[in-house]
């Protein structure tokens, strides 16, 4: 089936800027709450949220096999399980009605007023109910860099790194929308130089600029994917932060890796761009050698162009570029890493979250966490306002933007953003 809603040319009636992450060739989805109090699943274009509960009920997906209610839910992973067929019918008809030659609904002032709000009148809920959240380490840039500080310059990627493509099981009850503050988390660190740990408030705290895959209902216990058939079960991509504490990660890490240095927040982007929509921007990724048949693709377009940024928004208003990086730098593959996550047979259900790895550049600019950024808090950033920092303060706003660009079309994620908040209070510090 092709993909009508990606024709570069099409115009929507809908008034969109053209600097907007959201044009009508992008058609993301998202969960919001309305003003009054309706949760309903919808898409956007330009600076108008859709929703595409009212849209259905309207009629205007007439002739798509759909549930009723499949869009008055507060996730969506009913609408995800449906399949990668219905999820381009469903994105090629959104195109068509709000096409400019389209008067359908362009005419129905009545229906325009229950399905059209202003984005910034609704509240952007969790997308999806995340089953399980998983986190690789794909950027070669970034294990290579962790690997120096932690482990030093002889032993910075691990033997196994080159043909696995590491992750790890991370927590899914802490995978919050961007705009939820977070709380600098407490925990157990080992100061440098001392031969005893103490407990308090993390004091390196962290960014990861990641981004994330969305899963459908893929296989069953037991059946793995093949990696030519993964994309077939990848329903779209969200920005990432996945905040790190340092300090409580360096202390706990040895020997299964990240637990409570990790756990206590991840923050996604609203609008699930789906994979339909990225389509125009596939490209290679880096050359990899001795790789496994069971990890070996077929076309060589693995990648995709994404652009990213991770700004620092402090609390006068100042916004500081942190790092400029691509998806493009991933070592390993989306494909490769769902096909690696279920050859043992390991089975991934709709609404499963799959985050990159910290995806680092090539250079000092394009490092995607504070630690990289400062060397290890070794050498601290001035910002606009004159402070410095090398890990992130009480009431700094992390922002993490992405987009893809090309001469006819620009389809970005809109925001991810987070801000620090003091620890909470402890009966027992
Ligand atoms: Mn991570």
């Amino acid at each position: 089936m092709q993909i009508t809603a990606n024709n570069p040319d099409r115009k929507s009636w809908l008034q969109v800027d053209k600097k907007s992450d959201f044009p009508i060739q992008n058609i993301p989805f998202g969960v919001f709450i309305t003003k009054d109090d309706i949760i309903t699943i919808g898409t956007r274009i330009g600076e108008f949220a859709i929703d595409l509960g009212a849209f259905h009920q309207l009629g205007y997906f007439d002739g798509i096999p759909l549930t009723d209610d499949m869009f008055m839910q507060d996730s969506l992973n009913d609408f995800i399980a449906d399949g990668r067929k219905t999820w381009r019918l469903v994105r090629n008809r959104i195109a068509d009605v709000f096409d400019v030659n389209n008067p359908a609904l362009q005419n129905n002032e009545k229906h325009k007023e229950v399905i059209i709000f202003d984005v910034n009148e609704v509240e952007m809920l969790m997308p999806i109910d995340v089953g399980d959240y998983t986190d690789f380490y794909s950027s070669k840039e970034h294990a290579t860099n962790v690997g120096k500080m932690f482990r030093g310059e002889d032993n910075a990627l691990m033997p196994n790194w080159l043909h696995i493509p590491v992750g790890y099981h991370g927590r899914s009850s802490s995978v919050v929308v961007s705009g939820t503050s977070i709380h600098r988390p407490y925990g157990q660190t080992l100061p440098n130089g001392a031969s005893e740990p103490v407990f308090g408030p993390s004091k390196l705290l962290d960014m990861e600029l990641e981004t994330a895959f969305i899963t459908t209902a893929a296989n069953n216990l037991g059946e793995p994917i093949h990696i030519d058939d993964t994309f077939e079960n990848i329903f779209g991509m969200v920005l990432l932060n996945d905040w790190s504490a340092r300090d409580i990660q360096k202390w706990e890490y040895v020997p299964l890796g990240p637990f409570l240095g990790k756990n206590f927040a991840s923050t996604i982007s609203a609008w699930i761009v789906t994979m339909d929509a990225l389509e125009p921007f596939r490209c290679e990724g880096p050359k990899q050698d001795k790789v496994l048949p069971y990890l070996q693709q077929k076309r060589t377009d693995t990648s995709f162009d994404i652009k990213l940024k991770a700004i620092l928004k402090t609390e006068n208003g100042d916004k500081n570029l942190l790092s400029e990086s691509n998806f493009k730098y991933l070592y390993w593959s989306m494909a490769q890493q769902l096909a690696h996550h279920t050859v043992n047979g390991c089975n991934v259900r709709s609404g499963d979250m799959m985050g990159s790895g910290t995806i680092s550049g090539p250079n000092k600019g394009s490092y995607g966490s504070m630690l990289e950024i400062t060397w290890g808090g070794k050498e601290p950033i001035t910002l606009k306002d004159g402070t410095t920092r090398t890990f992130f303060q009480d009431g700094d706003n992390v922002i993490l933007r992405g987009y893809c660009e090309n001469d006819k079309v620009r389809i970005g994620f809109g925001k991810c953003t987070g801000k620090i908040l003091p620890p909470v209070n402890l009966k027992n510090k």
